[in-house]
């Protein structure tokens, strides 16, 4: 048994079922014992592997991408760059890599910030931007980066950030919780009493018994900080995810260990959870904030349309045949249309009356 599981034993015995929201929160981002905390779960011989992880291409193409909003803006200085949940470290020395090469004035102009919870990953991601010579600053939430103009990049942050679930029972909506079975195991159980009619929305509110919704209220609390900070100043949000383009209902709370699916409720703090990103519901709150929102789009288009074609040809260019093979096989498994490119999606939030991003600036 993990320690965390001894922990979250000990709270339910105590309290009771505990919520699925508070089981995922402590399996993520228990200080002494969640998954996030103490370890680096990237790569091959990690738990599962990102886009920036991939290929520097995606880190590049973001920076042109950058680089392009940025004028769009008029070129401020400072330009806040902040990039939420930066794991590795690996997108943002890509990106600041890239832009310096091509626009020496936009990489001087970035004040770079990074908002992430994990000391052991705060570490790696100190020591791979010292390493490129990159200065920046970190906080544990977006909230506390000063304001002022801004970009904020998330790539697969939204899908770590703790949900609630509920269930249609026999008697109506109840949320979610786990608790201790007849088998001395974790199981999903129903809390008692019924749930505020607010939090399921009238689409939903019919749904079949045994139906599953999710809602992450943290992910709720990131846009409202993002319109905070671009009620001040303008600013845009990239966030990159996986999940489906329109709300439903279903569960997605998913578990992954070693590059393969695991039980939700085993081994808790020794796998990652994860649940799908509900783009519909982000842009959304984004709108009833006055914030104004662009997409989804899938990852491929968006990837193809900041030039990755151009991109691989450049970087192939007087390489031998294995790293074309590995260059190219990297693009498709960011853009192609049965991997990355097509299962990721990618939404822009702006401040109100700011300029509209690439690639919709440019679409028919
Ligand atoms: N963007 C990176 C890593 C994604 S993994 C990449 O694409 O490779 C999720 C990242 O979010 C990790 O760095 C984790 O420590 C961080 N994180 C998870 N929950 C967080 C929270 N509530 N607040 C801030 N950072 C969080």
């Amino acid at each position: 048994m993990t320690p965390l599981a001894h922990r979250i034993r000990t709270l339910i015995s105590r309290d009771g079922a505990m919520p699925v929201e508070r089981f995922m929160a402590l399996c993520l981002g228990d200080p002494d014992h969640g998954y996030y905390m103490n370890r680096d779960p990237f790569g091959r011989a990690g738990d599962f592997i990102t886009a920036p992880e991939v290929s520097q291409m995606f880190g590049e193409l973001i920076a042109m991408w950058c680089i392009d909003f940025w004028r769009r803006l008029s070129a401020p200085e400072p330009l806040r760059l902040v990039e939420l949940g930066p794991g590795r470290g690996t997108l943002m020395t890509d990106l600041v890599r890239a832009a310096g090469k091509v626009v020496p004035a936009f990489a001087a102009a970035c004040d770079i910030h990074l908002v992430d919870t994990s000391p052991a990953l705060r570490e790696v991601q100190q020591r791979t931007l010292a390493g490129v010579g990159i200065a920046a600053r970190w906080h544990d939430r977006l909230e506390k980066c000063p304001t002022g103009p801004s970009i904020v990049i998330a790539n697969e942050f939204f899908d770590a950030l703790p949900i609630r679930q509920y269930a249609r029972t026999a008697d109506g909506w109840r949320e979610r919780g786990v608790t201790v079975g007849a088998d001395n195991r974790f199981c999903f159980t129903t809390l008692p009493g019924p749930v505020d009619p607010a939090a399921i929305p009238g689409t939903i509110a019919g749904a079949a018994t045994g139906a599953i919704f999710e809602r992450s209220p943290a992910a709720a609390q990131v846009i409202a900080d993002l319109a905070k900070r671009f009620s001040a100043d303008p600013g845009i949000a990239l966030i990159i995810d996986y999940g489906p383009g329109r709300s439903g209902h279903g569960e997605t709370l998913q578990a992954l260990s070693g590059h393969r699916p695991a039980g939700v409720l085993e081994r808790p703090g020794a796998v990652d959870l994860t649940a799908h990103v509900d783009f519909e519901y982000l842009i959304g709150l984004g709108r009833q904030h006055g914030l104004e929102a662009h997409g989804p789009v899938p990852q491929g288009v968006f990837l193809n349309a900041l030039g990755l074609a151009a991109r691989v040809e450049t970087l192939s260019n007087g390489t031998d045949g294995a790293t074309r093979r590995a260059i190219a096989s990297a693009a498709e498994r960011l853009a192609g249309g049965q991997q990355m490119g097509q299962h990721f999606k990618v939404i822009m939030i702006t401040s109100h009356g700011a300029p509209v991003p690439e690639p919709f600036a440019s679409a028919p």
